[in-house]
């Protein structure tokens, strides 16, 4: 579960990890309002989405009066950010942050994450932040210090201060960044947190450190016993379509083609996927229902796939070991006479009680058509991408 710089930076400065003085706000007044209550003469007017790389999409407003703090407010509220994370489609604006801007005399990254390899916490540092971790990796990899934690005894001082050391900061600065530090790595544990990330620290001209954009990560697995990070959880940043498909079990990933599908088991979703782009078209989605699916799944599953106004077919390729066809068959009985069917599906059965799936397809009536193997479900799906409607598809291909 991703959070919201606003919220890291309140989690993190209870670590004792220094941020500017700053606030949430969600309209151009309380803009102003919140500018007036922090003082001073400059202010930055933050996006606040799931994604990085806002400042560069125009998302961070550099701003030197109320006016211009306002005018920030009112053309970032309900904007569209695309960044190269958001992908195309890109995220509304809901929220913003307002914090006092600092003179930057130098930006730094650091960063905390889970490495699999090392089965430890990494800290990662960089002397010139700013720039996305990939891109510094890309232009400047030598620059990347790296401290491996022991989970045993947890980062000691020690490491800080040589990240800080490599960093080239000032005796000044290595307290302070030493401090933020390992405020960040108490936070990454005593949170659950798989990812905390500070870009840039920023030391100040006047030479105080401070994390001006902080961005957290959690394991969703841990939630359960985080119940006050969970409250962080923002809906609106979320796809409903994924939201909807958590609330049946269903493992579920929009994608941008036509071809909806409906598969049990990620491998033979993913030969599905293969096989559709093989004969020329482009998944929808990637959909999981799981082996034990039952009726009411296979509805779920059909409305969730037919909530994508894309979707011009349906492709469901179901090989039954655990599961049954006559199940999954009901299923997709009683999920085309709810939605009354507004697209072709093509069904691939197979294994158990595929026989008695199939009949019952054939019996229900509905324009379902039955293709043989895999390949074939494939090319027939394509194919009726080409001729949507169902009497176009050869009788030979219905349920027999
Ligand atoms: P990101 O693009 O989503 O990573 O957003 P950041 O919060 O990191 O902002 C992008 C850039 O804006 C930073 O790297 C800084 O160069 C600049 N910036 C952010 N806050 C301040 C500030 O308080 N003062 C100044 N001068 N620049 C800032
Ligand atoms: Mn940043």
């Amino acid at each position: 579960m991703d959070i919201h710089e606003y919220q890291a930076k309140e989690l993190l400065s209870e670590f004792g990890v220094p941020v500017p003085h700053g606030g949430v706000v969600y309209s151009p007044d309380q803009a102003v309002y919140r500018a007036e209550e922090i003082g001073g003469a400059r202010w930055v007017v933050k996006a606040q989405i799931h994604s990085g790389a806002r400042g560069k999409a125009g998302g961070v407003r550099l701003c030197s009066s109320e006016e211009d703090v306002r005018a920030a407010a009112s053309d970032l509220l309900g904007r569209r950010l695309v960044t190269h994370q958001t992908g195309p489609a890109g995220k509304v604006v809901h929220r913003l942050y307002v914090e006092a801007a600092v003179p930057i005399a130098r930006e730094l990254y650091i960063g905390l994450v889970l490495d699999r390899r090392a089965e430890r916490v990494c800290v990662v540092a960089a002397p010139r932040g700013g720039m996305e971790i990939e891109e510094i990796a890309a232009r400047a990899p030598d620059t990347i210090l790296r401290e491996v934690i022991e989970p045993a005894v947890g980062m000691q001082a020690f490491q800080a201060r040589e990240l800080a050391f490599g960093l080239g900061l000032g005796a000044q600065q290595i307290t302070q960044a030493v401090r933020a530090i390992l405020g960040a790595y108490r936070a990454f544990v005593d949170l659950d947190a798989t990812m905390v990330e500070i870009n840039p620290l920023a030391v100040t001209d006047d030479g105080t450190v401070l994390a001006l954009d902080t961005k957290m990560t959690f394991d969703d697995n841990a939630l359960f016993r985080r119940p006050d990070v969970r409250e962080l959880r923002d809906y609106a940043e979320e796809d409903p379509r994924d939201a909807e498909a958590a609330k049946h079990g269903l493992n579920y990933i929009a994608l941008d083609g036509e071809i909806g599908c409906i598969v049990n088991g990620a491998g033979l979703a993913m030969a599905t996927m293969d096989m559709i782009k093989h004969a020329g078209g482009e998944p929808a989605n990637f959909l999981d229902i799981g082996g034990g699916a039952s009726p009411e799944r296979v509805a779920a599953a059909f409305r969730l796939v037919l909530s994508d106004a894309r979707v011009r077919v349906v492709l469901v390729n179901i090989f039954a070991g655990i599961n049954r066809c006559d199940w999954v068959a009901r299923g997709i009985i009683q999920a085309a006479r709810e939605v009354r069917l507004p697209v072709p599906v093509i069904v691939r059965l197979a294994g158990t009680n595929a026989e008695e799936g199939r009949r019952l397809l054939r019996e229900s009536e509905l324009p379902i058509a039955a293709a043989e193997h895999l390949a074939d479900a494939a090319e027939r799906a394509v194919t009726a991408l080409h001729q949507p409607r169902i009497d176009s598809i050869p009788v030979t291909a219905r349920a027999s």
